[in-house]
């Protein structure tokens, strides 16, 4: 297989240049179309020998079937060839590089844009888990990045795994141990929750500079893998409680009490469901139409209630819109809906007292608000800067 400073391999319709990196079994080169659009592609370079588990036609088909999967947080396989030595994959380009160079460039990450990628990470882990595809080797190196100015994550370097034991003939591991699992390592037993071990070590990576099990000797990595020892978090930077309990929970080393899929993709820290997308500006616009209605029938806390609602999908909306005038258009929208629902709170906090004043029992009302109150200041303060801070 061509290794590093071999001459690119030639291919049918595309012209390689230079090669984007290597992994455990690939070389990846940039190449470009001959056609007249020059599309601009990655190709994959897969030797024939590396696979060893599964025959070459069952990888094949299993490419047949990634070929057919879009997702926005997903590298997009456009098509495959192949010849008597390699398996060419032809990919969406990345220009953005990988996670693992992005995080070494910053050191550590903050945790707003762990966040951020953490989410879409788990969209594209939610949208494999249905199709029953595991990843297996999830790590910073396997996850790409769409560009440097507004980097959207993209999943890469799937599928295979089933096919390629971590081990070789000689019984060695393949790869770096310190995102797999302790099962996989230690066992050699292991199922598709390895994967949110591997999110734990990324997402202790992104915010601490380094994996959990990063050592200075191979014998201290091996005692850190093989130790019964609880993760434990370093103090420093700060992070939010959901943030350290994701973690924790992620980096659990049974796997029979690590979080499970279900609870990971709802958890508060993941909340996939205000993660920015197509159809946040959508939600968000639903519930304003009931907000507003509320709000003419004077039922100002139900109309507040559902103002907030809102503003938790426009937040996002306007982190995913791309283009200046409508996020100029959402933005202006979002300002009188923000204000509208100040007015609103402090409508309804003064009718609250007079109804106390009054000596009426308003517990029941006063309770709800008491219980939702937290959230929606939080709501309105998340507006407010972001707002202010104009996106
Ligand atoms: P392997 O199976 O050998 O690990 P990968 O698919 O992970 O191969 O690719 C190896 C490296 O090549 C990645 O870490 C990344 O730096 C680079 N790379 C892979 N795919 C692309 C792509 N689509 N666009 C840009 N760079 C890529
Ligand atoms: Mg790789």
């Amino acid at each position: 297989m061509a290794g590093p400073g071999w001459a690119p391999p030639r291919l049918d319709g595309f012209i390689l240049t230079e090669r984007l990196g290597s992994g455990t079994y690939a070389t990846v080169y940039k190449a470009y179309g001959k056609k007249d659009t020059r599309e601009v592609v990655a190709i994959k370079c897969v030797s024939k020998k590396s696979l060893n588990k599964a025959s070459v036609e069952n990888l094949l088909t299993e490419i047949e079937i990634l070929k057919a999967i879009r997702h926005p947080h997903i590298v997009e396989l456009k098509d495959f060839q192949w010849d008597s030595d390699n398996i060419y994959l032809i990919m969406e380009f990345c220009a953005g590089g990988d996670l693992s160079r992005f995080i070494r460039t910053r050191r550590i990450l903050p945790e707003k844009v762990a966040h951020i990628f953490l989410q879409q990470l788990a969209s594209a882990l939610q949208f494999l888990h249905g199709r029953n595809i595991s990843h297996l080797d999830l790590k910073p190196q396997n996850i790409l990045l769409s560009s440097l100015e507004k980097p959207h994550l993209k999943l890469a370097d799937f599928g295979f795994a089933q096919h390629m034991s971590p081990w070789d003939e000689k019984h060695v591991l393949r790869g770096s141990p310190l995102y797999m699992a302790p099962e996989m390592v230690c066992r050699r037993q292991y199922d598709a929750r390895v994967d949110l071990w591997s999110v734990g070590v990324i997402l202790y990576e992104a915010l601490f500079g380094q994996p959990p099990f990063a050592s200075k000797s191979f014998t201290e990595l091996e005692e850190k893998i093989r130790s019964n020892r609880v993760i434990e978090l370093p103090t420093r930077p700060q992070l939010s409680r959901n943030c350290r309990d994701l973690l924790q929970q992620l980096l659990e080393r049974d796997p029979d009490r690590r979080i499970s899929f279900k609870d990971f993709f709802g958890h508060p820290f993941v909340d996939l469901e205000h993660m920015p997308s197509g159809q946040s500006l959508e939600r968000a616009t639903a519930l304003v139409v009931d907000a507003v209605k509320k709000d003419q029938e004077g039922d100002l806390s139900s109309a507040l209630s559902l103002y907030c609602k809102a503003l938790d999908y426009f937040i996002p909306a306007l982190h995913y819109e791309v283009d200046a005038r409508r996020k100029e258009a959402i933005k202006a929208k979002v300002g009188q809906y923000v204000s509208r629902a100040e007015e609103l709170k402090a409508l309804v906090n003064s009718s609250n007292r007079a109804l106390l004043q009054q000596g009426t029992c308003a517990r029941d009302l006063l309770k709800e608000m008491a219980r939702d109150k937290p959230r929606l200041v939080a709501a309105l303060e998340v507006a407010s800067v972001a707002m202010a801070k104009a996106f």
